[in-house]
């Protein structure tokens, strides 16, 4: 009996590149360079003429790989995204829209900051404002208090708390070496209270200063990350104060009554909730909430901090804390204490006592500070 003859492999359909670009709105140029980089292989290149052909099931992907492409998303990233599952692959493009969001709005504080610089009252006469005069005094001052405590579990304050007529700043240190990186870090940052500082100046006064800060962590953590410290800090210009922030110690400002937070922690824990991968419950209760994303340690070069400026007005109260008292005391408690007491020192005291109440498993460290008015004599200037 003959054989029965093998029946010829089906060809499979395929699309030219001209019309696979047509439908998926890729340039053939750019379809070449996806197969280049392994974003896009065809179905099949022709071993003769070396023409390109597309499967139509391609589409999709091509269409996922064009978005992502207009959405500003590096080659690198669109790679592992169209890998995913559409469940993993939408996650991936949210964690990476967080991270363009957190990049925008650095670079908006940034914008703001110049713009403030060339409008501001220290600015003088410009093309648009000829008739603008410069301010012989300022009118506005800082009332402050620092207190650092070891709190009621740890045997040592690795904190430090400062506050001086132009620098407030809070470091929590970790590690063997912790309590002399908080205190070089700061330390650093008092030579900002020697001299009066233009507003136009502060923010590389302030670069700066948070350099020296890193030279100095590094010099005494030696060169490992396992010492470390975080460092919140407020530089007073006399108008406006100038924040710099790198890791979990916060910020707040009272005004109106009502209390912001104006820093964002360096937590990896915060970075999974900003990405949307952990839910603020999870986030309460995860046990590495207090793991650092950044800090100024003895290893590496030192990380990219927070800087934006604040204008000041008379009545505003700001609060620099370590985590110590943030992790016990919730927000409602530092309310209260931050309206009802009448001077820093009061406040100071209050939320001190407020995270010893809970048992303070931390080092608790607060700095609190106060624009208030000054009444001055123009010739006293
Ligand atoms: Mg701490």
């Amino acid at each position: 009996m003959p054989k029965p003859k093998p029946k010829p492999k089906p060809i499979p359909m395929t699309m030219t590149i001209g019309a696979f670009s047509k439908a998926s709105r890729l340039s053939p140029k750019a379809l070449r360079l996806y197969d280049e980089l392994g974003l896009l292989r065809p179905a099949r290149v022709d071993p003769r003429t070396g023409y390109r052909h597309y499967a139509p099931e391609q589409l999709e992907r091509a269409r996922l790989v064009a978005w992502l492409r207009r959405l500003g998303m590096p080659l690198a990233g669109i790679r592992e995204v169209v890998a995913l599952e559409p469940a993993a692959a939408a996650r991936e493009i949210r964690a990476y829209w967080s991270r363009v969001e957190a990049r925008t709005a650095a670079r908006r504080d940034l914008a703001t900051f110049l713009i403030d610089h060339l409008t501001g009252p220290l600015a003088g006469p410009s093309p648009d404002n000829p008739n603008k005069e410069l301010p012989t005094m300022t009118t506005l001052e800082l009332r402050y208090s620092a207190v650092s405590d070891t709190g009621l579990v740890r045997p040592a304050n690795q904190d430090t708390a400062y506050a001086g007529t132009r620098v407030l700043a809070v470091a929590d240190g970790f590690g063997a070496g912790g309590a002399p990186a908080s205190g070089a870090a700061v330390e650093a940052l008092k030579s900002l209270d020697a001299e009066p500082l233009p507003a136009g100046s502060v923010l590389n006064l302030l670069e700066d200063a948070v350099q020296g800060a890193a030279e100095a962590v590094r010099e005494v953590a030696g060169a490992t990350d396992e010492t470390g410290t975080t460092l919140t800090a407020m530089v007073w210009t006399g108008s406006q104060l100038a924040l710099v922030h790198i890791g979990d110690s916060r910020a707040y400002l009272l005004r109106d009554g009502e209390l912001f937070r104006i820093t964002h922690d360096h937590t990896v824990v915060q970075s999974l909730l900003d990405e949307g991968r952990l839910t603020p419950e999870e986030a309460t209760a995860h046990p590495q909430r207090s793991l650092l994303a950044k800090a100024l340690t003895g290893g590496g070069p030192a990380p990219a901090p927070d800087l934006r400026l604040h204008d000041a007005l008379p009545g505003d109260r700001y609060l620099l804390c370590s985590d110590g008292l943030t992790t016990t005391v919730p927000d409602a408690v530092l309310k209260e204490a931050l309206t009802t007491s009448p001077d820093p020192a009061g406040a100071v005291r209050t939320l001190i006592e407020a995270a010893n109440g809970t048992g303070a498993p931390d080092n608790v460290s607060c700095v609190v500070a106060d624009v208030v008015r000054r009444v001055q004599r123009c010739d006293e200037a």
